[in-house]
């Protein structure tokens, strides 16, 4: 047989957070070597249990559930997630304005690939989560960065998105809380936003999936809050805030100037349509973990197991000579920089490689994040304390083997 080649259309589209370093780290583990995984947000495998409601939930309406749903979503679950909805302030959102997906990750396929035709741009967070850039380029748009000034806490530079936007423009993701920063955006810095969204004519993407891992007594605020003239996308889940990534559901909320954007939504509905319904029975789950007492809020509260675990990474990584970091205002990830004067790194999967092979603990790189300079790393600090301090411990001795080197 002919060898079989991809697809053109995937020639350039990333997705580093599963690539080749991960697989690398599979093969050691194939070969009984112990690695220590600081490389995925994937709440559950930590000991972060999904709240027992949800689980028997998902038991008892199992029974019900093996049928399709309606495209977008069943209806215990769209009406939990407008109730959200006005809790954050969002106005005018009705039954017919949600979908619910196969995770968010889903979503971001339908709402670039009913948007876009070839050459549109969309200006995307750099760092960004980079399925919102992979996803872009696989609509046959092209991703169009702007960046998060690290010298201000990772907020957006409204200056450079503005620079950014062209005639093709169509879109602009937000991603708040932000991964892999951390950062969590002003009341300001969203309607600056908004602001560019609306002299331009863009739609306003809202990946918000992250919005109760919030630390300090801070407070999340739906961009899609603050204006009802500006087409608003907002995605959440249950991924993060109720640590159920596996029951793979999320939802997208159409808001706003719902009226000039018909066609698209038209188009949004179409591709719900075609892959018939998400998984139904997560969906059962969703109004229990809408509705109930149940949340992240212990974890992130001042004594939290994630709160804590994020203080002790912290301290841990900026007391490395050479590295700082923002620290994050919620989500559950440290995207510290390392000194180039220091590291001059070249290539930072090439130096997480080195990490995991001489180290044993897995890193995703910077440029996985469509970072620009090869001087950031991701850790995600899910892990108990202990292996936290073993892992960054090992980080601490690996930078220094590469000083004196
Ligand atoms: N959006 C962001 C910012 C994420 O960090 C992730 C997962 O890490 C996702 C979306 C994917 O979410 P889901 O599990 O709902 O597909």
């Amino acid at each position: 047989m002919r060898p079989l080649k991809k697809a053109h259309k995937l020639d350039n589209v990333c997705y580093d957070i599963r690539g080749p370093i991960m697989q690398k780290a599979y093969e050691m583990e194939a070969e009984g070597q112990r690695i220590i995984k600081l490389n995925i947000g994937n709440v559950a495998a930590f000991d972060f249990e999904v709240p027992e409601e949800m689980e028997h939930d998902l038991i008892a309406n199992l029974p019900k559930a093996a049928g399709y749903t309606d495209s977008k979503g069943i209806f215990s679950a769209r009406k939990a997630i407008m109730h959200y909805t006005q809790r954050k302030n969002i106005k005018g959102v009705t039954l017919e304005d949600i979908i619910i997906g196969n995770g968010v990750s889903e979503l971001i396929g339908f709402a670039m690939h009913a948007l876009l035709n070839d050459g549109d741009e969309v200006l995307v967070p750099m760092p960004d989560y980079p399925l919102w850039t992979a996803s872009t380029t696989l609509a046959g748009g092209t991703a169009v960065h702007y960046l998060c000034d690290e010298e201000k806490g990772w907020a957006p530079s409204i200056e450079d998105i503005r620079a950014k936007v062209t005639p093709k423009t169509k879109a602009i993701v937000v991603i708040n809380p932000n991964n892999p920063t951390g950062a969590l955006y002003s009341n300001e810095t969203l309607l600056q936003i908004i602001e560019v969204a609306r002299e331009f004519g863009l739609v306003v993407m809202a990946d918000e999936i992250y919005d109760r891992v919030v630390y300090d007594g801070h407070e999340h605020t739906a961009i899609a809050s603050l204006a009802d003239d500006v087409f608003f996308i907002s995605m959440n889940g249950l991924s993060k805030n109720y640590r159920a990534c596996g029951y793979r559901a999320g939802w997208m909320v159409l808001s706003g100037a719902k009226e000039a954007a018909q066609d698209y939504i038209e188009g949004l509905v179409m591709l719900a349509s075609m892959r018939l319904c998400a998984n139904a029975p997560a969906q059962h789950t969703i109004q229990t973990a809408l509705g109930g007492y149940q949340s992240i809020d212990d974890l992130v509260a001042p004594n939290g197991r994630l709160a804590r675990q994020r203080d002790l990474a912290y301290e841990l990584i900026c007391a490395i000579p050479g590295v700082t970091c923002v620290k994050p205002k919620a989500a559950m990830y440290l995207f510290p920089k390392l000194d180039p004067k220091i590291y001059p790194i070249q290539n930072d999967q090439d130096f997480v490689l080195e990490f995991l092979e001489t180290e044993k603990v897995l890193l995703v790189q910077g440029t996985g994040f469509n970072w620009h300079a090869h001087d950031h790393l991701r850790f995600v600090f899910l892990s108990h304390e202990e292996q936290l301090r073993e892992a960054i411990g090992r980080f601490a001795r690996f930078l220094q083997m590469y000083r004196e080197r």
